[in-house]
């Protein structure tokens, strides 16, 4: 895979097996050694030095005093129903992020065929795909993201960003493990790209966890120049996921303010140029807010500004966020949306709600009663539109 130019590691966690080379290089040891502890610590999740054994036992302890595991632990785990399970994760300043295990029924997160690929052995349930957060709050205000209702408190580094995946590793039952990432937790990947692309190299790292970069997918509200970035750094390869809902700049500026800087145009010819490789496609997420986007007009002109974009719809009905006037429309209305995007010839899916009895749904991931508090959700106002 193509290497993106990274800034320096800051933290043990997030040094490749090259720099965990040179930095046992200044302690005397051979080159080797770099890949051994990538391997312990990435490969096997083992997040004690003590625990390295075939190092020689005066560098486990030296190893020991600079690094002692991973820069969070596990605050609240709480499993739902349906076998999502939501994991609070504590940093070391205190603040609380989330993440989220998804044992994969067949298109529950992505709505995508790859993921009902056999594979010998395993069975769906077995498959678990991981959402995990790369932020604490958002800046980008979204009026029906609960996340970004307090706005950004911290960016994560790629250290706490792979340890949410190190940590949820932890977690697995039975056969589980942990086939997708996707960065769709609280926060907006591209505006922390440098922790983000570092964290992306580690997680597809062959010698660490080596999950697939197609198996990787970055959800962006729309940051133009850093999907070019991400296109450029790593060949297109990582999965994009564009949160587009809405088909026209009066609602898309009214339901997310990043719109104003980024515009529809702007985002879809960036969608148009980034280097998606063959047969694969860019996922177009659509949040279903009822009275906002869901007109059939809504969907027919999400079928013409997607012509020519290798995309697939993924229809997400709003999940409810505490303080917010905004809702999913009913039912049949978001079948009737789904029909008319695939009688455009788009495949489109409707997302299923996971873990929504435990607030892990998309858009639930929150600080902690921070929306009910600030108080700042309201009916969004759309320039030429009546009630
Ligand atoms: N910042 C990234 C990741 C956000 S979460 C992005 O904007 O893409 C992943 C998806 O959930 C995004 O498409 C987001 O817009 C959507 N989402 C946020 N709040 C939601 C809610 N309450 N109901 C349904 N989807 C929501």
């Amino acid at each position: 895979m193509a290497r993106p130019a990274l800034v320096p590691p800051a933290h043990p966690l997030e040094r490749l097996p090259e720099e965990w080379a040179s930095h046992l290089a200044t302690l005397g040891q051979p080159a080797y050694r770099g890949q051994q502890v990538f391997r312990w610590i990435h490969a096997r999740g083992v997040f004690d030095p003590r625990q390295f054994t075939d190092l020689p036992a005066a560098l486990r302890e030296t190893l020991a005093q600079e690094f002692d595991g991973l820069p969070l632990t596990l605050a609240v785990r709480k499993p739902s129903d349906d076998g999502t399970r939501k994991l609070v994760v504590r940093l070391h300043d205190g603040r609380d992020v989330e993440t989220v295990l998804i044992p994969q029924l067949v298109d529950a997160v992505l709505g995508d065929e790859d993921d009902a690929d056999a594979e010998p052995g395993l069975v769906p349930g077995d498959v678990v795909t991981q959402c995990i957060s790369s932020q604490v709050g958002c800046a980008m205000a979204c009026s029906f993201c609960a996340s970004g209702v307090a706005g950004l408190k911290r960016h994560l580094s790629a250290a706490e960003i792979v340890a949410q995946v190190l940590l949820g590793r932890t977690q697995l039952t039975g056969r589980e493990r942990i086939r997708n990432v996707v960065l769709m937790g609280m926060g907006e990947p591209l505006h922390n790209y440098d922790a983000v692309a570092r964290a992306l190299v580690l997680l597809t790292h062959p010698d660490g966890l080596a999950l697939s970069t197609r198996r990787v997918t970055l959800s962006t509200s729309g940051l133009v120049p850093q999907i070019d970035r991400l296109g450029r750094d790593f060949d297109g390869q990582v999965a994009l996921a564009i949160s587009l809902h809405a088909t026209n700049d009066a609602t898309r500026s009214a339901i997310m303010p990043i719109n104003r800087k980024h515009d529809l145009a702007d985002l879809l010819a960036a969608l148009r140029r980034y280097p998606l490789p063959k047969r694969r496609r860019i996922t177009i997420e659509y949040t279903l807010l009822e009275g906002i986007n869901d007109a059939d007009a809504d969907a027919d002109a999400l079928v013409r500004l997607l012509r020519g974009i290798p995309s697939k719809v993924n229809l997400i009905p709003m999940n409810p966020v505490e303080g917010s006037p905004l809702h999913a429309p009913a039912r049949a209305r978001v079948s009737s949306f789904q029909e008319r995007i695939v009688r455009g010839g788009i495949s489109c899916f409707v997302r299923k709600q996971r873990g929504d009895d435990i607030d892990a749904a998309c858009g639930q991931l929150a600080l902690k009663g921070e929306a009910a508090r600030k108080g700042r959700l309201a009916l969004p106002v759309i320039p030429g539109r009546t009630a």
